[in-house]
């Protein structure tokens, strides 16, 4: 089996060197912080017990499920039989790549040719092969040192695993393969600035009253701790939320935001942590549904998309390395339990529409739902105001959920389960106890159950009185040693990815 990269393999060294040196722009979410959930964790434990103990042996932690419960529900906790599957990993991607990179170089059937951009894909001569059929037979290469300098690849299968730049929808559909796509923006900007802890600095205790991660209705936010001392902080932002998104690229900025939010706050106080990057961002945040089997066209044989490159969801759910990790293994099922190309095919379509799908449209919903709250508090209007009866069931069964959540332990474990993926989304709700504690919680009324879903912060105004304050006070002053507001030295990535990048 030979895997092409564009990307050369990490530098010498520890996931240190990987983070701060790697050139990654074939990942370009390669430095956004990365949460492994549930999903995920339970595959490498069970198939790859020793990559996870080398993940282990790097820095990454594994995070049980009693380790999250809100200090306020812990006198409730009583441990289940399900509660192991509840645990995910934290650590920067860099350290899970590069360790990921050394432990599938040592395995012998594989080779990596890396610097190497596959640009284009080979089918079948049309006379070759039989009617109504398009065989993938190989790949057209480009080397990265040399433009001009091109081969080709014949294979007996053709995995694309290209992730979010991918282009094989487009070379098989020029090629007469029937491809749809399924696209919707979530209309968010997503940025991100690492820090890392003092020496002998402890991270902040979890405070039930202002978690590390929530939204102001405007704007999310949330914590990812890291490995070996590192952490980031995310501020996510609606598409038109212009004043903010300028703001955020600034250094000093982006710090007085997060100091604004009690629930971050104390992670970057200047004697807890110093920051290691600058403000960093990306868009073109879709979700992305891509179908290549279809009985009314030709049947095409002999490839398959795993991964972001068939399925992408808002990175805001930490979804696509579980969902990407779970495809390839649906796929290598598949693979051993079929010898015949078209059975191959719709199996493995038969079980990622089962098993990705519904994760994918939960996804989509989220979207939608966050969209829609960010438009409406920028418009000053009213929150999930109900224009119908059904509707107005719908938001007080949501507003009843997250109140019963949060104060009863059962409830947020349900929760965990779909947070964690290690059942299909939302499949709590078929629990009776669950369910009769959430019409419980129905019959407190909506106003009081909505207030379970306010973390601290400012209001939108206030946020942006603040910002223009202390735009007005930098143009003044000095900035602090160290402190930039350099405008344009930011990594900002919010321009369609290009392969020639
Ligand atoms: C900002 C952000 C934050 C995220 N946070 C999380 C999170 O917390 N948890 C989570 O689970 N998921 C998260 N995700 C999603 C996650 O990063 C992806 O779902 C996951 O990386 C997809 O894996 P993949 O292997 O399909 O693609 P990728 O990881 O993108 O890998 C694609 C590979 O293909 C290579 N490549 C691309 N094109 C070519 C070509 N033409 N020739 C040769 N090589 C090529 C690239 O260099 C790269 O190595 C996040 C995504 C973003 C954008």
């Amino acid at each position: 089996m030979t895997l092409f990269e564009r990307d050369g393999p990490p530098p010498e060294g520890d996931a240190e060197q990987a983070f701060f040196n790697w050139q990654r722009r074939g990942a370009a979410q390669f430095r956004h912080p990365h949460a492994f959930l549930g999903l995920m964790c339970n595959l490498l434990e069970k198939n790859y017990p020793d990559l996870l103990q080398e993940l282990l042996t790097a820095g990454a932690r594994k995070v049980g499920f009693e380790d999250m419960v809100p200090g306020h529900l812990l006198s409730q906790y009583q441990p289940e039989p399900n509660d192991d599957q509840l645990w995910v990993l934290m650590c920067r991607r860099a350290t899970i790549e590069t360790v990921l990179r050394r432990y599938v170089e040592r395995e012998a059937t594989l080779t990596i040719a890396n610097t190497t951009y596959v640009t284009d894909v080979l089918v079948e001569e049309k006379d070759a092969q039989p009617a109504n059929t398009l065989t993938t037979i190989g790949l057209e290469l480009t080397d990265r040192q040399d433009a001009n300098k091109k081969s080709q690849h014949l294979a007996d299968i053709i995995i694309d695993a290209t992730g979010r730049a991918g282009k094989f929808n487009s070379w098989l559909g020029a090629k007469g393969a029937k491809v749809t796509e399924e696209r919707d923006d979530a209309e968010i900007v997503y940025y991100t600035r690492h820090y890392r802890l003092k020496p002998g600095v402890e991270e902040p205790k979890r405070d039930s009253d202002n978690p590390s991660a929530g939204d102001l209705g405007y704007l999310k936010y949330g914590v990812f701790p890291g490995d070996n001392g590192h952490f980031a902080l995310i501020i996510c932002i609606h598409n038109d939320e212009l004043e903010l998104r300028q703001a955020v690229k600034e250094p000093g900025l982006f710090d007085a935001i997060c100091n604004s939010i009690p629930g971050i706050k104390p992670w970057i106080s200047k004697d807890n942590a110093d920051a290691t990057t600058d403000p960093f961002g990306i868009g073109q945040i879709h979700a992305v549904w891509r179908d290549y089997v279809h009985n009314d066209g030709p049947k095409l044989l002999n490839f398959f998309a795993v991964g972001d490159a068939a399925s992408r969801t808002n990175p805001l759910y930490g979804r696509g390395c579980s969902t990407g990790t779970l495809h390839a293994h649906i796929l290598a099922d598949v693979l051993a339990a079929n010898e015949d190309p078209w059975q191959r095919a719709l199996a493995f379509k038969q079980r990622t529409e089962a098993e990705i799908r519904p994760i994918f449209d939960a996804s989509l919903t989220e979207d939608k739902r966050g969209i829609r709250r960010a438009n409406a508090t920028r418009k000053g209007e009213a929150l999930d105001k109900a224009k119908s009866l059904k509707k107005w069931f719908t938001l007080a069964f949501g507003d009843a959920l997250v109140a019963a959540a949060r104060y009863q332990l059962h409830v947020h474990r349900g929760i965990m389960r779909t947070v964690n993926l290690v059942e299909k989304p939302g499949e709590f709700l078929k629990d009776p106890k669950i369910r009769n504690t959430i019409f419980r919680y129905m019959l407190r009324g909506r106003k009081r159950n909505a207030k379970a879903r306010i973390q601290a912060g400012l209001e939108r105004q206030e946020m942006l009185s603040m910002i223009s304050h202390l735009t007005r006070q930098n143009a003044k002053a000095p900035l602090p040693a160290g402190e930039t507001m350099n405008r344009t030295n930011n990594a900002i990535d919010e321009q369609p990815l290009s392969l020639n990048a």
